[in-house]
């Protein structure tokens, strides 16, 4: 039998949870009722290694509106999302983490926001004291990097906890890029975007599994997928080490005149090397402009994305 889809789904990717997902569930399910509306819960068990997995089977066999899908090994939130997003089937998909940070008490509010008509809403961190100082201060970094070279503009505080419209997550859908990262994802499809503020709460049992290491990797992913200054910042080098050469030879020029020579073939040498160095540089950064542009070819993504048609046949190009 063939269930009808449901209004409301909710993802939530869940890496060895199994302590936060009882809690989880009885604070998200009482929410969901109040709604009224007909939902289903997709947990991602991204490869744990402890009862989450039982526990999700225990859920379901409960409450058939909680459903799961189980990874082959620990793919990562990002591609998590991923298959979470994959599996739903509402007509709105609520992304959220295992861990009650983010307060099922806040859906409502999307749900709200997106009967107003927004596609795209997105819960606005307004407090993160609860991250350490140093991961605080390097996540400004990244914004501030990604804000000035990237492609798409990152709302501040945006993060994953959010609702999408059916029209958003089948967008989603169609980029298979292997190094996700989400929040450039969300940014770039862009639709009617608002974001709704809310206090993340402190994760109620276990550690977060991102660690500096970890968060490094996800912002080198984000910065590469979302701008190409990685590749091109040798080109600037480059063309700063070349200028600094002939700089040092008008210096060692006007030296010589004056003073004589004092170690013979020491200017020309020194100057020499620091000119080709700054070439090759400048002619490495250039490959890094094709290489970026190959880049962004192979990525697939599509051009554009129609988000309304008024009339008039839907061409068979559109949206590839
Ligand atoms: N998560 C996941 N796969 C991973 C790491 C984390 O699905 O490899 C999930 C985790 O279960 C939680 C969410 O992603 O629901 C956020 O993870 P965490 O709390 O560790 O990160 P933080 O809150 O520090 O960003
Ligand atoms: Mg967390």
């Amino acid at each position: 039998m063939k269930q009808s889809s449901p209004e409301i789904s909710v993802v939530v990717p869940s890496f060895n949870e199994a302590r936060n997902l009882r809690p989880l569930v009885e604070r998200l399910i009482p929410v969901l009722e109040d709604l009224d509306v007909s939902f289903e819960v997709i947990f991602v068990d991204d490869g744990s290694r402890d009862e989450t997995m039982d526990l999700l089977r225990e859920f379901n066999a409960s409450d058939p509106r909680l459903a799961a899908i189980s990874l082959s090994r620990n793919f990562g939130k990002e591609i998590a999302i991923a298959a979470g997003l994959d599996e739903a089937r509402g007509e709105a998909v609520v992304i959220m983490d295992a861990d009650l940070q983010h307060p099922p008490e806040v859906i409502p509010r999307f749900v709200e926001k997106w009967r107003e008509g927004y596609k795209n809403i997105y819960g606005e961190r307004r407090d993160r004291a609860t991250d350490p100082k140093l991961r605080t201060l390097l996540t400004r970094l990244f914004y501030r990097l990604i804000d000035h070279f990237g492609d798409v503009a990152l709302p501040e505080g945006a993060g994953d906890f959010r609702l999408l419209d059916r029209q958003a997550v089948d967008a989603l859908l169609r980029m298979r890029e292997k190094a996700r990262f989400n929040k450039g994802l969300f940014a770039w499809i862009g639709f009617k975007t608002i974001g709704v503020p809310f206090i993340v709460e402190e994760r109620a049992f276990g550690v977060s599994t991102f660690n500096l290491a970890r968060l490094t990797r996800f912002a080198l992913d984000g910065l590469m997928s979302f701008s190409s200054i990685p590749l091109k910042v040798w080109a600037y080098a480059g063309m700063a080490m070349s200028g600094l050469a002939l700089a040092m030879a008008a210096w060692f020029f006007v030296k010589t005149m004056i003073l004589g020579v004092d170690v013979p073939g020491y200017a020309s040498l020194i100057v020499s090397i620091a000119f080709f160095s700054g070439v090759q540089l400048l002619s490495l950064g250039v490959l890094g402009e094709y290489v970026a542009r190959i880049f962004a070819e192979v990525k697939g993504r599509p051009l554009y994305l129609v988000a309304e048609r008024v009339g008039g046949e839907e061409s068979p190009r559109a949206n590839s």
